[in-house]
């Protein structure tokens, strides 16, 4: 889900992360459906905190809807809201927007989207990014479509206005036809809700049973927060409709070999989920372990970079046998409020958001361990926080490989010359952020801890790792077109 108005811009917000775009989730078959929905986006949050929506379907008020920008703590736990949203159906989205797009009249990027047709109404929820959207669109617009936002997931309901199938999950399977890239989407007509992946399988999307109704979501963490039931994933390239009679499962597309995001592993899912049947959590911990025989250094902490570090350096802590300390402590309450758009407030922003426990540090040599390196930029500040509270040594160890090509999958990444590892050598970088040592897991380290022995496939790898390998599974049609970038293999 991006807004086509500014493809690929950075946020100026940025906080040096690579940030999920969307969280999807969907519930039939309960009393105030949205109610639950609403737990579910709550828990779905860390996928996108800028805003967030609901779609329900009551058969008494027909289809009803409230968007708002910010947390969904502080939107639909009103009494206000929520009563607006009745019936026993509703589809929910949370949305990362990118620069530009939030403001008075961007609410109308706000998901789901909505859609009359001949049969009755439809709404979608989509997770993802369709890498040929500017193509559709200019397509569409030609033939008379008219677009209420700057998103790439509308093509999605005027694609299905275009088709000729005589009910709303046929022509959805002709609309997914046409998109390219990734997609998880979650849908609801009067009486259904369906749930989409795309081919490869590039973002999660689970099933779950809630009472005598089901849930779909992004994680299954999502589920546990409703007291639902893990049925199973949705398979790649699979459709689910749901009714009252259960669920039918479809294979609308050719069958391609799955290419999950190895990211979700590494960070954008939470550690309480199970993804592809292990826990996220114990994935990570075991990341830290192959970073351990990987990387090793002689030193007296190991600390990790909060939060999401912090299972990767439990697992460095094991393997090594180093101490593990909380030698950061993250503020909780920090939110987004301080972080204005000047480099001089954004490096403010790590020290409102992260703090050395100086304690521990003084007269130490720390290894610290993160998830990522993006920018650089937040990496090389805690460094300067931990030398300032007397540290004798800084060895930084990260939990996924050099990041140096940009996401066109549902994640929100800065353009590719932004990106450290796109200009820098390994050795470079440590040079660059100062510290003693630097050191990433291998592409085969990584794919060894999210359980594939025999690491990385090189002529058919088992996951998506564009932004490590810059072997894109989906040729990104539309930025090709615009001259943003250039392929490895069109080199
Ligand atoms: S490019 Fe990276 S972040 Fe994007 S889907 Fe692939 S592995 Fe995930």
């Amino acid at each position: 889900m991006r807004d086509q108005s500014e493809p690929f811009l950075s946020h100026p917000f940025d906080d040096d992360k690579l940030k999920e775009e969307c969280g999807v989730f969907g519930v039939i078959g309960v009393a105030d459906a949205a109610n639950f929905v609403a737990l579910g986006l709550h828990a779905l949050q860390h996928r996108g905190q800028e805003a967030g929506g609901i779609v329900s379907h009551d058969p008494v008020q027909g289809f009803n809807s409230a968007r708002r920008f910010g947390y969904v703590r502080d939107n639909f736990t009103s009494e206000d809201v929520m009563k607006t949203v009745p019936g026993p159906l509703a589809i929910g989205h949370v949305r990362y927007s990118t620069a530009g797009s939030k403001g008075a009249t961007a609410i109308r990027d706000v998901q789901p989207f909505f859609g009359e047709f001949a049969m009755g109404g439809a709404a979608i929820a989509h997770n993802g990014n369709i890498v040929n959207a500017n193509e559709l669109r200019r397509e569409l617009i030609e033939r008379g479509s008219i677009f209420q936002s700057s998103s790439d997931s509308e093509c999605i309901i005027h694609l299905m206005a275009r088709s000729y199938q005589k009910n709303i999950p046929e022509r959805m399977k002709d609309a997914l036809r046409r998109v390219e890239g990734a997609f998880s989407v979650v849908a609801m007509t009067r009486t259904k809700l369906i749930g989409v992946r795309d081919p490869l399988g590039v973002r999660p999307l689970v099933l779950g049973k809630v009472g005598d109704g089901w849930a779909l979501s992004s994680e299954t963490c999502a589920l546990d927060i409703i007291g639902a039931e893990f049925v199973r994933e949705i398979e790649p390239g699979e459709m689910v409709v749901i009714t009252d009679e259960g669920v039918e499962s479809f294979h609308p597309f050719e069958a391609r070999k799955p290419r999950f995001c190895i990211f979700e592993h590494v960070y954008f899912s939470r550690p309480d989920s199970i993804l592809g049947g292990r826990s996220v959590y114990e994935t990570r911990e075991a990341i830290g372990r192959e970073l351990a025989k990987e990387a090793p250094v002689d030193a007296d902490l190991v600390c990790p970079v909060p939060d999401s570090g912090t299972p990767a350096a439990i697992g460095y802590s094991l393997e090594s046998g180093i101490p593990y300390a909380m030698g950061i402590i993250r503020n909780q309450y920090m939110g987004r409020t301080f972080i204005e758009p000047t480099e001089q407030i954004r490096n403010m922003g790590v020290r409102l958001k992260l703090n050395v426990n100086r304690a521990l540090i003084e007269g130490k040599r720390v290894i610290l361990v993160d998830d990522s390196v993006v920018r650089g930029t937040t990496s090389r500040k805690i460094k300067e926080m931990i030398l300032d509270a007397g540290a004798r040594e800084v060895h930084f160890r990260i939990a996924s490989p050099p990041t140096a090509w940009p996401c066109f999958y549902g994640v929100d990444t800065p353009q590719r010359e932004k990106l450290l590892a796109a200009t820098m050598s390994e050795d470079e970088m440590r040079a660059h952020l100062q510290v003693d040592s630097l050191r990433f897991i291998s592409l085969d380290g990584l794919y060894r801890a999210v359980g594939e022995a025999e690491g990385r496939k090189a002529d058919c790898p088992q996951y998506c790792d564009a932004c490590f390998s810059g072997e894109y599974p989906v040729r990104p049609t539309d930025v090709l077109k615009s001259g943003q970038l250039r392929l490895k293999e069109d080199a």
